[in-house]
């Protein structure tokens, strides 16, 4: 079921009142939502048990400070809420979550997965900078403004929903394209007051394609030209340079899930004397030491879940362009294996099904 809703409407009213239908017909009992924090220019999620609070939230606010999969999987990791919860994810938000849902750190028993189409975030800086009273919309930004993660990706709209929330090809009378994607969006949608429905959806399937081309072209020119600065372990070095190791990467990424990691764990704890033998036989031992380690760890340990969001970069204090680096890599990995992150929580996960002649079979030789 594909149809249009609140025509007239610019789209954060649509969906505010999309909400708002939903609250009312009791068909959730809460929703995580971009909601602007009191007071200030920022938008963060937020639980709202009640459609009153509605006039807070932003769901098209171009800004991304987190990925809300992570709070979702704070919602449902140790017990499923008793009652629905709808959250409100962007496409990256949205395969992090089904990265997470395969890794069991999400359940999605009574969640409403309802995703929204994304033209792209800048960074929170570039939000607040031109933010007054009222808050920037993505038409306040230009091109260039866009978090080159953001350029690079290639879903527009989000592959797992069980409702989207369309703006791309939607009409200039304004109003949102919803869309069930599930029996139970289809389920939901029947109790929703839809304008119409969309017999012919040409325009907004062209203009998802004419989306992702440009995106594609961008990612190709973009990711080649990081390829060749990084090629060999003399300029990946030089890329890390002033890596402070402070692991603001990892703990942002929303599929580094585990409660420790190994690079913070006792195998990394060492005494003053190794350090002083270390230092004897280098004669300069650099500090701090591993980061190489690190990120090649954690490239090798989700590596094939990345979504290519960009968070880690994003926390990074020393602007280290990590996002794109692991885009590029995640990219590179995931198509040597045919599998892409983030499309469907039924798909297996690619360590659990590993097979030992799996590369063999791909052409690398054998030792
Ligand atoms: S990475 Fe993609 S889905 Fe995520 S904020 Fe950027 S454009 Fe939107
Ligand atoms: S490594 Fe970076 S780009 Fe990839 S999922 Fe984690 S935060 Fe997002
Ligand atoms: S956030 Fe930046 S400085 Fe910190 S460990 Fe990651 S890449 Fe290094």
């Amino acid at each position: 079921m594909i149809g249009i809703y609140a025509k007239g409407l610019n789209p954060r009213e649509a969906t505010r009142e999309f909400f708002a239908e939903l609250f009312g017909a009791n068909l959730i009992s809460s929703a995580l939502l971009p909601a602007r924090k009191a007071g200030l220019n920022q938008i963060f999620p937020a639980l709202l048990s009640s459609k009153d609070s509605l006039d807070q939230t932003f769901p098209f606010a171009p800004v991304m400070p987190l990925s809300t999969a992570v709070q979702l999987s704070k919602i449902t990791r140790f017990a499923n809420p008793t009652n629905t919860v709808a959250v409100l994810l962007r496409p990256c938000e949205s395969r992090a979550a089904v990265e997470l849902v395969k890794l069991r750190q999400i359940s999605l028993d009574n969640v409403l997965l309802i995703t929204r189409d994304c033209p792209g975030t800048v960074e929170p800086e570039t939000f607040e900078e031109k933010a007054s009273d009222t808050l920037p919309g993505f038409s306040d930004f230009t091109e260039d403004d866009l978090r080159p993660v953001c350029r690079m990706c290639s879903y527009p709209e989000a592959p797992v929903a069980d409702i989207n929330i369309g703006t791309f090809g939607a009409d200039a009378e304004g109003g949102i394209i919803l869309e069930a994607k599930t029996e139970k969006g289809a389920e939901i949608l029947k109790h929703i007051k839809l304008e119409a429905e969309l017999e012919d959806t040409s325009a907004r399937d062209a203009a998802l394609k004419s989306e992702t081309d440009k995106r594609t072209a961008y990612a190709d020119k973009h990711l080649a030209e990081l390829q060749k600065e990084v090629a060999g372990i003399d300029n990946l070095i030089k890329f890390f340079a002033k890596c402070v190791n402070c692991h603001n990467c990892r703990s942002m990424c929303p599929v580094c899930y585990c409660n420790e990691c190994f690079f913070d764990s006792a195998t990394f704890h060492f005494e003053g004397p190794r350090y002083e033998e270390w230092a004897a036989r280098r004669v300069v031992l650099q500090m701090p030491r591993d980061e190489m380690l690190f990120h090649l760890g954690r490239m090798n340990h989700i590596g094939l879940s990345c979504v290519g969001c960009g968070m880690c970069e994003q926390a990074c204090p020393h602007d280290i362009k990590v996002g794109q680096l692991f885009a590029l890599i995640s990219t590179i990995a995931q198509k040597e294996l045919d599998i892409h992150a983030g499309m469907s929580v039924t798909d297996p996960l690619p360590l659990a099904t590993f097979r030992e002649e799996e590369f063999t079979e791909m052409g690398e030789e054998k030792v």
